[in-house]
């Protein structure tokens, strides 16, 4: 169930499922197409699981190392402040080429988005003309009203799992307040009472883990307070966050650890963006893009904090009188073009110190379709939160008590390849992990390990 299903990455989900299941081939300048769920990890990447007796690798898709979902059976539905049905909101969105949409359009028509919880503080006043489709009611009536669509949705589809994304606008973040959210309790309460800090997409999560339905957030805002993190670890629900890594955050990640991995002092990187859809105009508003700047400006912490050669302590940027605050200068600009719609710009430049005083700068530019990266990893997302909210691990026993089974995670560290900020075990940002290669393989050794294969060992052959 997403929330957001009428926005450009809901309606692209949807779509693109049903093209996959359908097998629907559709008709562009340069061809006929073909479904494909490239950019899922769990749909079109490999594991390597062993060498022939020649030396030959072999490698199998990941989606088969372990008993996973299959997208095609998954059945969308969810939640949309605007009321558009899924032809008519796809249209709107211009990701889906017409022809795809045309075939698909009696089976979209159908689908209509459930009424949305919609606090107007929290986004940007310019989504104000959206909101056509709201629940009303006390705070507590719509959580209730939310909790119901899930078990409904369930019982209409005899379902297995429902897995709930965060795929609307981004939000303001709130702030942690105590007696507020900073506990499961608290948070109740304060829905209860109707307390104005709590933003609607934490309505939808602590929905989500009341119905112990697992609760991934896609967009930079904080969803996952402390509250709704202490309230899953006591039901044992999986979450997962902060906002999808597509992008150049993806990029951002590999290009800072391929920098630093190489004895380079990175110093600065400088990312501007811009795209012209409805994220755009939302990002053009001030507190939703402080939400955004906060998540993408993280990104290469761990990479520089774990070599003190290049990165000493108290190290900054361009040296002491410099006016740099941080080790490396990172700036995240946003800017709304309507004319180029979904297809995001962004334009990164990283400057680094190199041998001998000399100096590198890379420039790249990237233009693509923003939502055909992030609809393949919402896909993952709900496939692999699926299979770990059904893995449990053996916890020894200690004093009276005995050795028993626990959900394996409560904030699912293995995901945080999919997100710009990922969160800890806690649900905070200490400590975690950005360096994308770590991430996947974090995420493939945990995987290999269910199973039973040994970890991967790229230690060259050297005899
Ligand atoms: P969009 O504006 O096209 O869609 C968002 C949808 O959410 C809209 O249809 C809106 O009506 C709906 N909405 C807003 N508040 C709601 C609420 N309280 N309840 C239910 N529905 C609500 O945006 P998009 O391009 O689909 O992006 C969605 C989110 O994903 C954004 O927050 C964006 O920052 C985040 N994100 C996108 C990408 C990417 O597309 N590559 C990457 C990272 C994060």
């Amino acid at each position: 169930m997403l929330v957001g299903l009428a926005g450009n990455n809901g309606t692209t989900v949807a779509t693109s499922i049903l093209a996959n299941r359908q097998k629907i081939q559709w008709e562009e300048r340069t061809g006929t197409k073909t479904p494909n769920f490239l950019g899922s990890v769990t749909q079109a990447t490999t594991i390597k699981v062993g060498e022939t007796a020649t030396g030959e690798d072999v490698h199998v898709p990941f989606s088969s190392v372990l008993p996973m979902v299959d997208p095609r059976d998954i059945v969308v539905s969810g939640w949309d402040i605007n009321g558009a049905n899924l032809y008519d909101a796809a249209k709107r969105a211009q990701v889906m080429e017409p022809d795809l949409l045309r075939q698909l359009r009696p089976e979209l028509e159908t689908m209509h988005p459930l009424p949305g919880v919609y606090f107007p503080s929290f986004i940007a006043a310019n989504q104000a003309d959206r909101a056509d489709n709201v629940l009303e009611g006390s705070v507590q009536m719509q959580l209730d009203r939310v909790r119901a669509d899930i078990r409904q949705f369930k019982a209409d589809n005899e379902l297995d799992k429902v897995v709930v994304v965060w795929t609307a606008t981004t939000e303001k973040c709130v702030e942690i307040v105590e007696g507020v959210n900073d506990t499961a309790a608290n948070l109740q309460a304060s829905l209860e009472a109707g307390t104005t800090g709590v933003s609607p997409s934490t309505v939808y999560g602590v929905a989500a883990v009341l119905e112990d339905t697992p609760f991934m957030n896609g967009s930079p805002q904080n969803a996952i307070v402390p509250g709704l993190a202490e309230l899953a670890r006591e039901r044992g629900v999986l979450l997962g966050g902060d906002d999808f890594k597509s992008g150049q955050t993806k990029f951002k990640s590999c290009m800072a650890e391929f920098l630093v991995s190489s004895g380079f002092r990175l110093g600065s990187i400088a990312s501007y963006n811009h795209l012209g859809n409805n994220d755009g105009l939302n990002l053009s508003s001030q507190e939703q893009f402080r939400s955004k700047e906060i998540s993408k400006s993280g990104v290469i912490d761990d990479i520089i904090a774990g070599n003190e050669i290049l990165y000493p302590p108290g190290h900054k940027a361009a040296g002491p009188k410099s006016g740099s605050t941080k080790a490396v200068d990172h700036c995240v600009v946003i800017k709304y073009i309507p004319y180029v719609g979904d297809s995001k710009r962004a334009l990164d430049e990283y400057s680094s110190e190199i041998f001998m005083g000399g100096r590198n700068t890379i420039s790249v530019t990237n233009v693509c379709e923003d939502s055909l990266l992030a609809a393949p990893i919402i896909i993952d997302l709900c496939v692999l939160s699926e299979l770990f909210s059904r893995v449990e691990v053996q916890v020894p026993g200690e004093g009276d008590v005995p050795a028993h089974w626990e959900p394996c995670c409560s904030v699912a560290t293995p995901l945080s390849f999919f997100f710009k900020a990922p969160l800890n075990k806690q649900g905070g940002r200490d400590g975690v992990v950005n360096a994308l290669f770590t991430q996947r393989r974090g995420l493939e050794n945990l995987v290999r390990a269910m199973s039973g294969l040994p970890l991967t060992n790229d230690i060259p052959a050297i005899y």
